[in-house]
């Protein structure tokens, strides 16, 4: 039987700067957790709904620090090879048609 465990989900939408093009763009931030019985408190215990909740929130601030700490790459950029300037990039796709 397949149990519906309740789902906390946090998300959060940042603006970052592209480290490849320099463009700025928005990027969703998003945790996910459920109650269930493997998901325990560091005493053991399994976490409630309101405890889920908690560990989320830190989760997505962990998660939100490491984004803005890191940098990160636009999505036109991450479907390219990497380190390549995205102008470079486009005159070779308007070259190739
Ligand atoms: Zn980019």
């Amino acid at each position: 039987m397949n149990v519906p465990f309740d789902k906390v989900t946090r998300a959060q939408r940042i603006s970052l700067v592209c480290k490849v093009c320099g463009q700025p763009f928005k990027r969703d931030v998003i945790e996910v957790s459920t109650v269930n019985p493997w998901n325990r408190n560091p005493d053991g215990s399994v976490r409630t709904l309101e405890e889920v909740g908690q560990y989320v929130d830190a989760l997505l601030t962990a998660s939100l620090d490491r984004v803005k700490k890191k940098g990160s790459v636009c999505r036109r950029c991450s479907a390219m090879p990497h380190g390549q300037p995205t102008n470079t990039i486009l005159s070779m796709l308007t070259e190739a048609q």
